[in-house]
């Protein structure tokens, strides 16, 4: 029987009057809140908007335990119901009318000063000037040289990210039941002093991008952000960019569609 639930909340009034009705609602139900992420939590329920939910798995780096999230933000694009349904909730979860929709992430080894460090991303991986200066990016495909990008920066996508900053750059909105990377220019420059690709380029699941700072021409500090979480380096040297091995598993109820999501949010 699962009935063991931890709730992550933001600190908005709208999420905590939310969190003060789920919690009797839940106990009356039998269902017990866990104060922490402990082996027997069955279910993470998260109440905020996108940005709760990003920061919600970075804190609990990337768990196996599903999660169902509660839309009290702006857009909600990866909540399943908002604050009104949480009765439908319970009783959908007791009766099992629910799916679980894995999103696959992103994982980037930055190497600077001879020390690599190791980030996960469930929306996107994004290289870019620390400044407004122009970034210039060797990029390397499965191992084989592709082209000099120069310009503001590139973001590789997953598809649970493809609607977010990747769609604001003109990416593609990838149904996340495919397994992909898509790397998207950002503000590319494409002249007879710079060329450079100024479509995003799909790449299959075992395809890793290499990605290699031209010191002539790169001025400052480069930016690597992983779903909005920045990290500033001086002297980096290269950035491996492929498809995790963690994933992330959505509850989703049976009226649950992709495209319909994308229909009612995008349209
Ligand atoms: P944020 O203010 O928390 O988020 C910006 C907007 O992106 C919010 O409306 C958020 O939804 C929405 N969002 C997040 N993930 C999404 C997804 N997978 N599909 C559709 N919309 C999504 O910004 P942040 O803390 O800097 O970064 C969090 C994310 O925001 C990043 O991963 C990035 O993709 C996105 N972002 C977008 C732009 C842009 O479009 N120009 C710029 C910066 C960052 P909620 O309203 O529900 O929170």
């Amino acid at each position: 029987m699962k009935d063991n639930m931890l709730i992550y909340c933001s600190d908005t009034e709208a999420s905590l009057r939310t969190s003060e009705a789920l919690i009797p609602t839940l106990r009356s139900a039998g269902i017990t809140i866990s104060p922490s992420l402990t082996d027997d939590v069955d279910l993470i329920v998260c109440i905020g908007g996108g940005g709760t939910f990003l920061e919600a798995i970075h804190h609990f780096d990337f768990p196996e335990v599903p999660f169902i999230g509660i839309n009290t933000g702006h857009l909600g694009f990866f909540q399943e119901m908002m604050p009104d349904m949480l009765d439908d909730f319970i009783t959908n979860y007791r009766e099992e009318k629910y799916s679980l929709q894995p999103m696959h992430t992103v994982q980037a080894l930055v190497t600077s000063g001879g020390r690599t460090d190791e980030y996960v991303g469930l929306n996107e991986v994004i290289i870019c000037s620390a400044s407004t200066h122009s970034v210039h990016l060797n990029i390397s495909i499965g191992g084989s040289f592709i082209e000099r990008f120069s310009g503001d920066g590139v973001l590789i996508a997953t598809p649970a990210g493809s609607t977010a900053y990747n769609y604001s750059l003109g990416g593609s909105i990838v149904d996340p039941r495919l397994r992909l990377l898509q790397v998207t220019p950002m503000a590319p420059m494409n002249t007879t002093a710079y060329r450079s690709f100024t479509s995003s380029i799909v790449l299959p699941p075992d395809l890793s991008i290499g990605i290699h700072p031209d010191g002539k021409g790169s001025k400052g500090k480069i930016r690597i952000s992983v779903d909005g979480f920045e990290y500033l380096y001086d002297e980096l040297e290269s950035v491996d960019v492929r498809l995790s091995e963690k994933v992330i598993n959505l509850l989703r109820f049976e009226s649950y569609d992709f495209w319909s999501k994308v229909k009612s949010k995008f349209l």
